[in-house]
């Protein structure tokens, strides 16, 4: 038996073939047709920002002033030191006391770094939790003070909007966000020009589920999966109304990518 006979590398085949080509997933590959339209669009009009691959170097910003093909540099695969895809697992919304700290103990027990984009509303109700990520060792960013349609805002409420989020964050952990996910995604200039004025980058996504919603856990990771890997930025959301669909979700996906030969790594 050769080496790509192995019992292993076969079972990893046919995972990916099943992941495929599962004659169930129509209304999953039309939300993921959607989503990439979305994805592609949106590469071409946001202000550049960090959408996957090219981990950033600490105190580096993704965003470039004047360069209109920011967006697609950044969109390369990427792999770690091992030859493996490498991919980034974030959760928004939080903290919440229903997900955030069974995410902390699977993140713990499976050795993966995530990036926890939190509402700086929500931090404040939750000072303790910030701290047990911050505790941790996963990455805590900025997704705004309230959670606002930033594009239709003035721009000195969007200014308020990043600022406030930091400043709860930075009280509580002794350490400023570098990285910020606008909410539902879009940014415009103004918003872009603010972030780069503070060294703060503007992380979007790649792979997405619409679990905003409640649509079972299985769902989403079906849903996540069929990106990967063309999409390396996957984003979770948690939430009072979400039950256990973000952390079981998160544990199956972990590993179901581990085992697909993926790795986890910070942003
Ligand atoms: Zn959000």
């Amino acid at each position: 038996m050769s080496q790509e006979e192995s019992p292993d590398k076969i079972d990893r085949k046919k995972e990916r073939e099943k992941l495929k080509e599962d004659p169930r997933d129509f209304e999953h590959r039309l939300h993921n047709a959607k989503m990439s339209f979305l994805n592609y669009m949106a590469r071409k009009v946001l202000p550049g920002g960090f959408w996957s691959g090219n981990r950033l170097q600490p105190g580096e910003s993704a965003y470039k002033q004047d360069d209109a093909t920011a967006n697609s540099d950044t969109n390369q695969t990427t792999l770690d030191g091992n030859g493996k895809i490498r991919l980034h697992l974030t959760f928004d919304d939080g903290p919440d006391p229903g997900s955030t700290p069974a995410l902390l103990n699977l993140l713990a027990e499976k050795g993966v770094i995530a990036t926890f984009f939190f509402i700086g509303a929500n931090a404040k109700k939750h000072t303790s939790l910030v701290k047990e990520v911050q505790k941790a060792g996963q990455i805590i960013g900025n997704h705004s003070m309230n959670h606002l349609f930033l594009p239709v805002q003035t721009s000195k409420k969007i200014e308020s909007e990043i600022d406030e989020a930091n400043q709860v964050l930075e009280e509580i952990t002794g350490e400023r966000p570098s990285l910020f996910r606008p909410p539902f995604g879009l940014i415009d200039r103004r918003g872009a020009e603010l972030l780069a004025a503070r060294r703060m980058s503007p992380v979007y996504w790649g792979a997405v589920a619409d679990d905003w919603q409640y649509i079972g856990e299985e769902a989403v990771t079906r849903r996540i999966l069929k990106q990967l890997p063309r999409e390396e930025l996957i984003v979770l959301h948690e939430g009072p109304h979400l039950g256990k669909q973000t952390v079981n979700a998160a544990a199956l996906l972990i590993d179901r990518c581990l085992e697909l030969g993926f790795s986890f790594d910070s942003i």
